[in-house]
């Protein structure tokens, strides 16, 4: 897609803090950080939201959550099973469409981690 900055940054057109990729995904640094930890993941593919993905884009979707735990391994921030339940831990979220929050309208996931308080975030 002309013009959308994550597809220039897939692209490789603009730089980021790439943190993961293959051929269908890529991770990078969220340039504004609410947290310790803030990564975006985006497929490589133009899907404007979440209501755009289409039936044939399931994998992807599926991919992109599978990262996550990874990603949040490598990067310190991921569940630790402890006596008495589980600690530590990050947050996913995707806003989709003004009312979400979305103000880079190419599909992204964020991870959020790292010890709190975040930035006004639950
Ligand atoms: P949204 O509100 O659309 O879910 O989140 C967009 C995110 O993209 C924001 O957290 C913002 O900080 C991040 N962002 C905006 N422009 C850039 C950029 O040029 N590079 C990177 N790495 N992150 C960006
Ligand atoms: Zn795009």
């Amino acid at each position: 897609m002309d013009n959308c900055l994550f597809c220039k940054i897939a692209a490789k057109q603009i730089p980021a803090a790439v943190v993961y990729e293959d051929d269908e995904l890529m991770a990078f640094k969220d340039i504004n950080p609410a947290a310790p930890v803030h990564l975006l993941v985006i497929p490589k593919k133009h899907i404007s939201t979440l209501s755009d993905a289409q039936p044939e884009d399931t994998t992807i979707l599926g991919k992109m959550l599978a990262l996550a735990p990874k990603l949040a391994e490598e990067h310190g921030v991921s569940v630790v099973h402890a006596e008495g339940g589980p600690t530590r831990g990050y947050k996913t979220l995707i806003n989709s469409g003004p009312d979400g929050g979305q103000v880079i309208y190419h599909l992204h996931m964020h991870i959020y981690g790292g010890p709190r308080p975040w930035k006004g975030m639950h």
